[in-house]
C-alpha cells in the first residue's frame, strides 16, 4: 500500500510528492500526460511573469540566462527535478475515481488500481477552457489554446478576451502577418495586463493595426464570418480563425466524483481547509491551482507550491500551523 496518491504532475503535485519524500512517506503521482502537462500545453514562445527562483520546487535551484525563465527552460528544469529526486511517476494514466475512505482508499485508474492511505488531488484547471456558448464554437477554426502564430499569416484572425493571453497572442499574431481584431464585451483592456506588454498592445490598437471591438459580444461563429452584437448593433467580420482566451476552469465533476462538496460562492472554491488542505472527505486533500475553484489566479506555482509542506506536515504530524507565503508574487508585483 502507498502511503499517497498523488493526482497530478504539475509543479505542485511534483512539489507534493518531494515533500512527502523528505518524511519518509512513499508516494506515487499519476498523471494523465506528461511531466507538467499543463505547461507542455503553454504558448511555444511563452515567458513567465515569475522569475525563476519562485517557480523552484524541492530547493532546486533554477538557473536561467535571464530574469524571467522561459517555457522550454521551466519544462527543463521540472523534468531535471523529478529526475534527481527519483519520483514515482505514473504517466499517460488518468485517474477516474477514489473510493474507500481514510487510510483504506483505492484509487482506480485507466491503467489499474492502487491502494493508498491518503489522496492528494493536484489537478489544476487547464483542461477545460471556459466556453462561449454561442453556435458555431466547434467549428475547427477555432481554439481555446494559443500555441504560436505561423498558421495565421495573412489570415483575418479574432483573438476573444483582453487579459494577458489575449494581449500576448494578438500581439505574436499581428508581428506575425494576420489581420488581427481584438473582440471584448467589456470596455477596456484588463487592468491585469503586465506593464511590459500593456504600452505595446494599446499602441498597436490606438496606431489601428490591431481592431479592438470592445462593449461587443460574439453571437455566433460561421465559417467565414463571426456574428457581432455592439455598441452600433449587430455586424458581421470576416474571420478565419478564433483564438479564445476566455480562461479555464478546474474539473468540478470529477471533484465532485470524488466526494468533495464545492462552496455555492462566486468561486464555486471545492470544500478544504484554508491551512492544512484537507477537504471535507477524510484523508483526500487539495493542492495548486484547484484549490481556487473558477478563482483559478487565487494560486499559482509560486504560492501553490507551499501548499506541499502544510499538506504532508498533517499527514505525517497531524498538526496545523500557519500558511507561510513568500510575499513576492507575480500577480501583486506588477
Ligand atoms: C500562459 C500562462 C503563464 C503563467 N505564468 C505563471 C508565472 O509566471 N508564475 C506562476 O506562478 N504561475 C504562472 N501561471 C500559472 C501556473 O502555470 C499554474 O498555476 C500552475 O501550472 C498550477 O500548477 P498545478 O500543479 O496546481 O496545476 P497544473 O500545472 O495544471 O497541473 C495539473 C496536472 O494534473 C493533471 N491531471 C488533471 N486531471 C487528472 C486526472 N484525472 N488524472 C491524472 N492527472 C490529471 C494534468 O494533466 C496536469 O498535468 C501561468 C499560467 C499560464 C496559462
Amino acid at each position: 500500500m502507498q502511503d499517497i496518491v498523488i493526482i497530478g504532475a504539475g509543479p505542485v503535485g511534483l512539489a507534493c510528492g518531494i515533500q512527502a519524500a523528505k518524511h519518509d512517506l512513499n508516494a506515487v503521482i499519476i498523471e494523465k500526460g506528461t511531466i507538467v502537462n499543463s505547461l507542455v500545453g503553454y504558448p511555444t514562445h511563452m515567458e513567465f511573469f515569475s522569475t525563476a527562483e519562485l517557480l523552484e520546487i524541492g530547493g532546486h535551484p533554477f538557473p536561467t540566462l535571464n530574469t524571467k525563465p522561459t517555457r522550454p527552460e521551466a519544462l527543463q528544469y521540472y523534468r531535471r527535478v523529478v529526475a534527481r529526486e527519483a519520483l514515482n511517476l505514473q504517466l499517460y494514466e488518468h485517474v477516474q475515481r477514489v473510493e474507500g475512505a481514510d487510510n483504506d482508499f483505492k484509487v482506480i485508474t485507466t491503467k489499474g488500481t492502487y491502494l493508498c492511505r491518503k489522496v492528494i488531488v493536484a489537478t489544476g484547471f487547464f483542461d477545460i477552457p471556459n466556453a462561449l456558448g454561442v453556435p458555431g464554437e466547434n467549428l475547427p477554426k477555432v481554439t481555446h489554446y494559443y500555441r504560436e502564430p505561423y498558421a495565421y499569416a495573412e489570415q483575418h484572425v479574432a483573438v476573444i478576451g483582453a487579459k494577458n493571453s489575449a494581449a500576448k497572442a494578438a500581439l505574436e499574431c499581428y508581428h506575425f502577418g494576420a489581420k488581427v481584431s481584438l473582440i471584448h464585451r467589456g470596455d477596456a483592456l484588463s487592468e491585469k495586463i503586465k506593464y511590459w506588454i500593456k504600452p505595446d498592445i494599446e499602441n498597436r490598437i490606438k496606431e489601428g493595426s490591431i481592431t479592438a471591438c470592445f462593449n461587443t459580444r460574439v453571437t455566433a461563429i460561421e465559417p467565414g464570418h463571426l456574428l457581432l452584437e455592439g455598441p452600433a448593433g449587430p455586424s458581421k467580420l470576416k474571420n478565419d480563425f478564433v483564438i479564445a482566451m476566455t480562461g479555464y476552469r478546474p474539473d468540478f465533476a470529477f471533484l465532485e466524483t470524488l466526494g468533495i462538496d464545492i462552496k455555492d460562492d462566486a468561486s464555486c472554491t471545492p470544500v478544504h481547509h484554508a491551512e492544512t488542505f484537507e477537504t471535507n472527505r477524510q484523508g483526500l486533500y487539495l493542492a495548486g491551482t484547484v484549490c481556487g475553484g473558477l478563482h483559478t489566479s487565487r494560486w499559482f506555482i509560486e504560492n501553490g507550491r507551499f501548499h506541499a509542506a502544510q499538506i504532508i506536515r498533517h499527514i505525517k504530524t497531524g498538526t496545523v500551523e500557519p500558511l507561510q507565503l513568500q510575499e513576492r508574487y507575480w500577480k501583486t508585483a506588477e
